[in-house]
């Protein structure tokens, strides 16, 4: 049984799904590993250190491999490649790439999202969102702490006293206490704020103040947040504002699964901010919590700068990529059993929760329900869908 290792292809991507250091795991359980010449290099790792961990470079890898992993989901000229039956697994954000969702359908791929992992505790090494958010929030502060003009941290010199820098974080799931975790660290202080609950506790537990705005909270199922209305959200604008105006960067990571990133600064409120204030804006790619951001551009306004890169687990290659791999290796292990190896075909086991949630397509059909639902909605929307039973 053949796992091979894709080389990313989309911009901005500098992670690989399996260091050299994890490629014994598999090998260890008799698969042969083979990995796409360069696919490590710009998370800083060689083809030479995966030939060494036991690992074949081979830029044909993937055609004739049972399972491909990748970050990225692969694009269409590569999913042809491969053979019917191929099992994929990477990230695969179904609510914004059904076309990929379609094209595995129809070259008859098995495909897994890593994303879809459930969070129950024993899926815990699996999950690859947490993972990489944390990797996320801890560049946020980084990112904010670099741009800024001023320290973070409280400085008492005979050059005279350097007060701490004010910063506020917005959004308190894994990437939003982590960039709290990473300011407190670098000595700034922090106030954050989050809908839900839970997230008070959460965010004093990482040595930041939280904020009250005395609203209803927010929850949703899964442990994660609601949707706003427009009404909430117009007073959660203006309850936030004198905090934002005070504060010298503003993080945010405000997300709700499966929608567009809620809008939480507005272009008046980044006005009431000290010129030389930074805002970092890791929901970028999912249209931004504020409204002046714009991917992967430095938008300076009034003096203020905001910055939302789109990747920003990818600004931090070699960790981001190690952690990923071993939430890939846990997955595969999972998936195909210890045994898997010696199998003459996947093992593929859908009585399973973690391998029934996150599998989107089998056989020719899109076998996710929820996915399925999705993908119809959208084609409808865009095609004359004659065949109500298009999707197969
Ligand atoms: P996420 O990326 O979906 O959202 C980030 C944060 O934004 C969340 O905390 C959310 O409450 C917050 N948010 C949404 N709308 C907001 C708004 N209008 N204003 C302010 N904040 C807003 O979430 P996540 O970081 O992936 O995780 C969310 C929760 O899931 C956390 O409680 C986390 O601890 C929990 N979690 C559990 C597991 C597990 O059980 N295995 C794993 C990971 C995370």
């Amino acid at each position: 049984m053949k796992i091979a290792v894709a080389a990313e292809t989309r911009d901005g991507e500098a992670r690989v799904a399996l260091v050299p250091e994890l490629v014994g795991k598999l090998t260890a359980l008799g698969y042969d590993v083979a990995v796409e010449p360069g696919a490590g290099m710009h998370a800083l790792l060689s083809d030479d250190e995966y030939v060494e961990a036991g690992a074949t470079i081979d830029a044909d890898a993937i055609t004739d491999a049972d399972v491909v992993v990748s970050v990225q989901p692969l694009d269409v000229d590569r999913i042809r490649r491969l053979r019917r039956g191929t099992a994929t697994v990477s990230f695969l954000p179904t609510t914004f790439e059904q076309a990929v969702v379609v094209d595995l359908r129809d070259c008859g791929i098995t495909a897994f999202a890593m994303e879809l992992v459930p969070r129950i505790s024993r899926a815990q090494s699996m999950d690859a969102l947490s993972s990489q958010a944390l990797v996320a929030g801890y560049r946020s502060a980084i990112v904010a702490a670099g741009m800024l003009r001023r320290f973070f941290p409280l400085n008492m010199t005979a050059a005279g006293t350097v007060q701490p820098a004010d910063v506020v974080v917005l959004g308190a799931g894994v990437a939003g206490l982590q960039a709290i975790a990473t300011s407190k660290r670098l000595g700034a202080v922090v106030r954050a704020y989050d809908v839900r609950a839970a997230a008070a506790e959460e965010i004093r537990s990482v040595g930041a103040k939280s904020i009250d705005l005395e609203l209803e909270t927010l929850e949703g199922s899964g442990g994660y947040a609601r949707e706003m209305t427009e009404d909430r959200a117009a007073r959660q604008r203006e309850l936030l504002t004198p905090y934002i105006a005070a504060a010298d960067a503003l993080i945010t990571t405000a997300a709700v699964p499966g929608r567009q990133a809620p809008m939480l600064v507005t272009g008046a409120m980044v006005e009431q901010m000290k010129p030389g204030s930074v805002v970092v804006d890791l929901a970028a790619e999912r249209g931004g919590n504020c409204e002046l951001t714009r991917p992967d551009e430095t938008v300076h306004h009034k003096g203020v700068i905001i910055i939302g890169p789109s990747n920003p687990p990818a600004l931090v290659p070699y960790h981001a990529s190690q952690m990923y791999s071993k939430n890939i290796v846990t997955f595969l292990t999972h998936l195909l059993g210890k045994t898997g190896a010696q199998q003459a075909s996947l093992p593929i086991d859908t009585s399973d929760e973690i391998t029934r949630e996150t599998l989107l397509t089998q056989n020719g059909s899109v076998v996710h329900q929820r996915v399925r639902e999705l993908v119809f909605a959208s084609f409808c929307m865009f095609e004359e869908v004659e065949d109500p039973f298009f999707l197969h």
